[in-house]
């Protein structure tokens, strides 16, 4: 279907975006995939080619565009010609704003030129060992000393976890409110904060997902991100943003798989015939094309919401929960289609299929999402019960 939300300067911009993917980042892929992270230097590239937080003030080296069309370009291009393990879009949607949005002048002046240039890269640490769906349960702690905060505590899961430089840290502040969770600004080399394993995971090859760990680091309170015990409420602000973002990269990469397979189903026989021209692939093909197309138009919908800041957290959960879940069916059905060719290393509708299943769980779960979307009716336990 037809998509109605870009202008001229955005698919000219899709152009560079995707001769940048393909020249950049897609020869290296299989490196990447063998050495478990992506290189730095694709981050100093693609800030060079300006694609690093084209909302960063002009001062700090950004184009200062705060329109999300451009950031969902990235995401698409990145998904179909890059590689997925290239989390560009956790650096600039997801961690980037936290600084952006709710960081103050001096805060913005020290990071934004790293993270707009590539030479700081981003993570955010929230999941830890006991606690990933429930942050209230979270267990690392910063206590406040005066002039600087002292911070113990281990976190898990954590993309960019190698790579990062600079990391968003939700940690507990007030003992007595489960809600009273502060953010923080770790910097590589702060003593007391380790790195611990690069985790081995079923797909996401490239991507480097790890362990931190947290002793006594001494945080400057200069390093507090807004207010204390304001943590949750900053989150819940973000939230939105990195459900869309996160939608837009399961749409992109369910799309290229139909592509993909729709090749394939066309190329390969059976029976003396091409196994597309048999009714069950034909049926199925249409099927995913007209679940792709309605979710697309909803997708490209939040994006306009979202830079008329009028999207709300249930759609955005909705895109999230409907994106995730559609990609999931979509692998599936393109591996089977592609026989026992899908299930081999070498094609790569069978790393698609890998790599897809965390849709489902990362950015929130889909029962977390079905959960939001519940309590926006009003069916809330606490409350009706
Ligand atoms: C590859 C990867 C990258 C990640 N990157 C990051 C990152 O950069 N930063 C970060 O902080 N985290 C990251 N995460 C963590 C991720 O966000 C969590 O794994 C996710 O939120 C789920 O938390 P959990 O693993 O603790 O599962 P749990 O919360 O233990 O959930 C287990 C199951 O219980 C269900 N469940 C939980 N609560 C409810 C409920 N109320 N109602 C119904 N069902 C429920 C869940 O839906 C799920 O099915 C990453 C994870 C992975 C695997």
């Amino acid at each position: 279907m037809q998509r109605t939300i870009f202008e001229p300067e955005h698919e000219q911009f899709r152009d560079s975006v995707r001769k940048f993917m393909q020249a950049e980042v897609a020869p290296h892929v299989d490196r990447w995939r063998e050495e478990g992270m992506v290189d730095r230097e694709v981050f100093l590239k693609a800030g060079e080619q300006g694609l690093l937080c084209i909302f960063g003030e002009e001062k700090y080296g950004g184009a200062g565009i705060e329109d999300m069309r451009f950031d969902q370009i990235i995401v698409e291009e990145n998904m179909r010609h890059g590689d997925i393990g290239f989390y560009i879009n956790l650096h600039n949607d997801l961690v980037a704003p936290y600084i952006h949005k709710l960081g103050n002048e001096e805060q913005k002046a020290r990071f934004m030129p790293g993270i707009i240039s590539g030479e700081t890269i981003l993570a955010v640490a929230m999941t830890e060992p006991s606690t990933g769906s429930d942050l209230a349960g979270m267990k690392t702690r910063a206590v406040d000393k005066g002039d600087h905060w002292v911070l113990n505590g281990a976190k898990t899961y954590i993309s960019n976890g190698i790579l990062g430089d600079l990391i968003v840290v939700a940690a507990r502040t007030d003992p007595d409110r489960p809600h009273g969770i502060s953010l923080f600004l770790v910097e590589r080399g702060m003593e007391g904060f380790e790195r611990g394993r690069k985790l081995d995971k079923m797909g996401l090859k490239s991507q480097d997902t790890a362990e931190l760990f947290f002793t006594d680091v001494k945080v400057p309170t200069a390093n507090l991100i807004g207010e204390a015990g304001q943590g949750f409420k900053y989150l819940a602000q973000m939230l939105a943003q990195e459900r869309i973002i996160a939608a837009i990269g399961f749409m992109a990469t369910a799309q290229t798989a139909f592509d993909l397979t729709l090749d394939y189903v066309k190329e390969r026989r059976a029976f003396g015939k091409p196994i597309g021209a048999f009714q069950n692939t034909r049926f199925k093909m249409a099927q995913m094309r007209a679940e792709l197309d309605m979710a697309q138009t909803y997708v490209d919908q939040c994006v306009m919401l979202l830079n008329d800041k009028a999207l709300s957290a249930e759609d955005a959960s909705s895109a999230k929960l409907l994106c995730s879940e559609l990609e999931g069916r979509v692998m599936d059905q393109c591996v089977q289609f592609h026989g026992g060719a899908g299930y081999m290393e070498e094609y790569r509708i069978s790393r698609m299929y890998t790599d897809a299943r965390i849709s489902r769980i990362f950015a929130g779960t889909s029962e977390i999402m079905l959960e939001i979307i519940g309590r926006g009716l009003g069916l809330d336990e606490r409350k009706l019960s």
